[in-house]
């Protein structure tokens, strides 16, 4: 019988999850990466700062869906199929130990990205999938099969193919995936930070707000979490997340708005009134520099005295009411204009892409052309930072290459 083929559109995570997971045991197949540059895996080894997030440690479908801007409702399905708990597996029965870290990232044991490319691109050689480079595709046609058309000029038919080129920032970069039908939600950056342009804030650059609530002025967007200062503008998880949760609304406002800071979450302006209040009776006597007494940074006190204009000697009895009310509203609603954004060195994505209700989550095909599947970013799903990119690439790879696998097998028996 004549063998099938398959081909993966991108030699990133996805691609070759979909390749190894759909060649593994099926001689049917022949798989082959078309990958556009001169290499792949490049992601996976620059990523988590050269250690690869693999996944992140959770294990309820519930919760780490809420990780997902985009694509929670797509994940809860696929997740079902392949989660958390597989993706360790799947590596350790490839002699790869992934670690946990206090805040949940999990790494290879031997904290090297390399760990991870080299499995990958072992299990491909072992799988007989061949790689082909500089064979960027620019337009696929659909008769009886597919027939890939390359950039250098050469062509490739295939039985299947897998779409996993990865994010793509321009729309015209989908063109050759509207051609068959899909339609593209337009992509904008996710997780960045927010610059502060002439900011005051900046010199505190470093302060780490351990836990503070950001919200976009006049929108539903807030989150919590650790805070970085930084010479630019704002940072940290708090902000990274809030950035991808936002990202189309701020897009649509060109980087350009205000953001609401409460430094003490678990204060609004009421309850800190309050609380101040009884603080000044009982430390009446003491400067206002030397007792901070909120626990926040000195830096970082003293920033907020000079901003109130609260002179740091004063004792806590003599401060002017005013004046406290000016800390109290500096303390927890901190507003700051935003304008630009500066990407993550750790870690960038991009929202928008393939629209998920043109793939079936359950296979990842395409709804409009059979035999299409698409894998990893270059569906319209992104995650927050943490390893919930890779599990989402590792998910839809695994579920493309499975259904595939099993065509295969049910095609050669019928
Ligand atoms: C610096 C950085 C660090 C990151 N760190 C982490 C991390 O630690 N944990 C985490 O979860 N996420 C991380 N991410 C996000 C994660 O890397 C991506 O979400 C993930 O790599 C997406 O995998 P993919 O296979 O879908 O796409 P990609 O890895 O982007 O691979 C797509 C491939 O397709 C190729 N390609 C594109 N178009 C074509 C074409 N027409 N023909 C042929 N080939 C094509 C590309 O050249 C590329 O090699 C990081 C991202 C960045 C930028």
């Amino acid at each position: 019988m004549q063998k099938q083929t398959l081909i993966v559109i991108g030699g990133g995570a996805a691609g070759f999850f979909c390749a190894i997971n759909a060649a593994v045991g099926n001689p049917n197949l022949k798989v082959i990466i078309a990958e556009k540059t001169t290499k792949v895996l490049t992601k996976v080894l620059v990523s988590g700062g050269g250690r690869c997030n693999v996944t992140h440690a959770c294990y309820s479908i519930t919760d780490m869906v809420k990780k997902y801007p985009r694509g929670e409702q797509f994940l809860k399905k696929a997740f079902g199929s392949f989660f958390t708990t597989d993706t360790i597996n799947w590596f350790k029965n490839y002699g790869v130990d992934l670690k946990t870290e206090e805040d949940g990232r999990m790494f290879p044991t031997t904290n090297t990205s390399s760990t991870i490319a080299n499995c990958l691109l072992q299990q491909a050689t072992n799988n007989n999938i061949e790689i082909l480079y500089n064979a960027d595709v620019i337009a696929i046609e659909t008769t009886n099969n597919f027939l890939l058309k390359l950039k250098n000029g050469n062509t490739l038919t295939a039985d299947f193919v897998c779409v996993a080129a990865g994010g793509y920032s321009k729309i015209a970069q989908f063109s050759y995936l509207q051609a068959l039908g899909h339609t593209i939600v337009p992509p904008v950056p996710s997780l960045f930070t927010f610059n502060l342009p002439k900011h005051a804030i900046a010199q505190l650059m470093g302060v780490v707000i351990t836990t503070a609530t950001a919200k976009i002025s006049g929108s539903k967007f807030v989150q919590t979490g650790p805070l970085l200062i930084t010479h630019w503008g704002l940072s940290g998880p708090c902000i990274l997340k809030l950035s991808a949760f936002a990202a189309l609304e701020l897009a649509a406002k060109n980087y350009s708005y205000t953001v609401q800071i409460n430094w003490l979450p678990n204060f609004n302006e009421n309850t800190l009134r309050s609380f101040l209040q009884q603080f000044r009776v009982s430390n009446a006597t003491q400067k206002v520099r030397n007792r901070n007494p909120l626990g926040l940074p000195n830096r970082f006190w003293e920033f907020m005295l000079q901003q109130t204009e609260i002179n740091p000697e004063i004792r806590w009895a003599d401060l002017p009411a005013k004046n406290q009310n000016l800390l109290v509203k500096a303390l927890c609603s901190y507003e700051v204009a935003v304008n630009g954004k500066t990407t993550f060195k750790e870690e960038f994505v991009t929202a928008g892409g393939i629209t998920l209700t043109e793939v079936d989550a359950q296979t990842l095909e395409s709804r409009i052309v059979p035999n299409l599947f698409f894998a990893g970013e270059v569906l319209n799903i992104d995650g927050v930072t943490g390893g919930f990119n890779f599990q989402s690439a590792w998910t839809t790879g695994y579920i493309a290459g499975t259904t595939i696998l099993n065509k295969c097998i049910h095609e050669k028996v019928s």
